[in-house]
């Protein structure tokens, strides 16, 4: 079983793209901005790592079991700072597994089941489909950017 099955990250306000992309990469993470969820559905659970850019703030925390401070500026350094802290190997990923949007786990539907949601022209050339059963978004191969693909490959050469 990969990490990403037990790994959870809260992330703090400051690091938005990053906590996009660990969800893309199919870690559970919580972003404190999606409030009023933040403060309802666990953000600060014990144990979440808290990532944050704000050294103060994980000290006002201290019921914090863990945290990682992100020094980069730019997201794919900044995801290089937590793969390398944790120690993240490829097979520990479950890539587009999550809904980069509300943090939900998203499952294949049918391709009957998104006629309507997805545009014609991606219906006619693609067979699987992906649907986050929270927010109703749609997902296929390609929907996910393909220099998403680039940077991960870049990430873990
Ligand atoms: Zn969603």
């Amino acid at each position: 079983m990969g990490k990403s099955a037990t790994i959870r990250f809260a992330a703090d306000k400051n690091v938005g793209k990053l906590a996009k992309w660990l969800r893309l990469l199919g870690f559970d993470t919580l972003y404190e901005s999606d409030a009023p969820k933040a403060g309802t559905t666990g953000f600060w659970e014990k144990d979440r790592i808290f990532l944050t850019r704000t050294k103060k703030r994980f000290l006002g925390h201290t019921g914090l079991q863990h945290h990682i401070f992100i020094s980069s500026d730019r997201v794919a350094d900044q995801l290089v700072e937590v793969i390398q802290t944790l120690g993240f190997v490829s097979a520990d990923l479950r890539l587009f597994s999550r809904c980069i949007r509300c943090n939900q786990p998203i499952k294949t539907v049918g391709k009957e089941e998104v006629v309507a949601s997805v545009p014609e022209y991606v219906w006619e050339i693609h067979d699987v489909f992906k649907s986050c059963g929270s927010c109703g978004r749609v997902y296929w191969p390609g929907s996910h950017i393909e220099r998403s693909y680039k940077m991960i490959t870049r990430l873990f050469s």
